[in-house]
């Protein structure tokens, strides 16, 4: 029995990055009464690193991963429209360099995605499309203004250390030690952030032989990409590696050619061989509900992922 001084919960979630703070959301709006614990600040997260564009980077086709990016495209796509803190529609063109039969599996999720003529010999095609893209500062700030409550700074050892009913694990890439999941594994990725010259499309050219290379254009900056690395850990800046990056975004968008920089950054990104994992984990004491390694495009799964569950979660009391 409960003392008068504590507060019961249904569901904890671990991690207040966009997928904790996205799930522990919906948890409440599903009547759910929701504690979150997380070891940082949300600013403090990988998610407060993303470039955070929808879209499915290095994602193989899963009918789960589209659903879920079709339910976060539409609720992204309606946020933006409400005027929501860093989050706007943004036109991108995509030039493709190897041979394509049919349209990507993704673009069932993006309603005006088309096909066109690439702009070079040095393409096969061109696709216009518009996604939302989100500025994750004052996102994730916005998030924890919707959640109303604190959020718990401390880090956990074992899921088993949690005294609720239901336990939703939102850890990213610390999921795989917390869970004894092999494979979550780190893929790194740096970025540099420019002074914004008034660009407004996104522009990727991901299978450059140079490297992978994309701009997005944000509020006052642009984000310049970037790096896929997998396995490697250390987040330390590299100023060459940055170099090479603004170089070959400038090649694409010659108007970054003297565009001011403001910052190198370095994050992992949370990857699973095998893809996501969504799954209860009955086996335990209480039912935790796992979504370790949500993957390498989490902005782009948030909104649906865990939280698409969650009556399924409250309901294991
Ligand atoms: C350079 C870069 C660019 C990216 N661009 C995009 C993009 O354009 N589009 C896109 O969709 N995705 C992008 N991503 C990926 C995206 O950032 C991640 O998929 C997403 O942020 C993962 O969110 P998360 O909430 O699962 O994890 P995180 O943001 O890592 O949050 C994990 C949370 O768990 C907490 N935690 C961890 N361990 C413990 C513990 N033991 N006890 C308590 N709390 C714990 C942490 O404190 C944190 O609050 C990018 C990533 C990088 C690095």
């Amino acid at each position: 029995m409960a003392s008068e001084e504590e507060v019961i919960v249904d569901v904890v979630v671990v991690g207040a990055g966009v997928v904790g703070l996205t799930s522990a959301i919906r948890l409440g709006q599903a009547g759910a009464r929701v504690a979150v614990i997380s070891a940082d600040e949300s600013v403090d997260t990988v998610s407060a690193v993303a470039a955070a564009v929808w879209y499915p980077t290095h994602t193989d086709e899963d009918p789960r991963v589209l659903q879920w990016a079709v339910r976060t495209y539409e609720e992204l796509c309606r946020q933006a429209g409400d005027g929501v803190p860093g989050v706007v529609m943004r036109p991108t063109r995509m030039l493709v360099r190897q041979r394509v039969e049919q349209a990507p599996w993704w673009s069932a999720a993006v309603p005006d995605f088309a096909r066109v003529s690439p702009p070079s010999g040095e393409y096969t095609e061109e696709w216009r499309f518009t996604v939302p893209t989100v500025e994750m500062r004052p996102y994730l700030e916005w998030l924890r203004g919707r959640l109303g409550g604190a959020v718990e700074r401390r880090r956990i050892e074992r899921f088993d250390d949690i005294e609720a009913p239901v336990v939703v694990n939102a850890t990213g890439l610390a999921a795989g030690e917390l869970c004894g999941d092999p494979d979550v594994y780190p893929a790194r990725g740096r970025i540099v952030l420019v002074a914004n010259p008034g660009l407004v499309t996104s522009v990727r050219d991901e299978d450059s032989p140079a490297g992978m290379t994309y701009v997005h254009p944000r509020g006052q900056d642009v984000v310049l990409g970037g790096t896929f690395e997998p396995g490697e850990w250390d987040t330390e800046p590299d100023s060459r590696v940055g170099t090479e990056i603004v170089a070959r975004c400038a090649d694409l968008v010659p108007e970054l050619a003297n565009a001011t920089v403001l910052a190198h950054v370095a994050g992992l990104r949370p990857v699973r061989r095998g893809g996501p994992r969504v799954a209860a984990d009955r086996a335990w004491r209480r039912t935790p509900r796992h979504c370790p390694g949500a993957g390498a495009s989490s902005t782009t799964t948030a909104t649906a992922a865990p939280g698409s569950r969650s009556r399924g979660a409250v309901r294991t009391r």
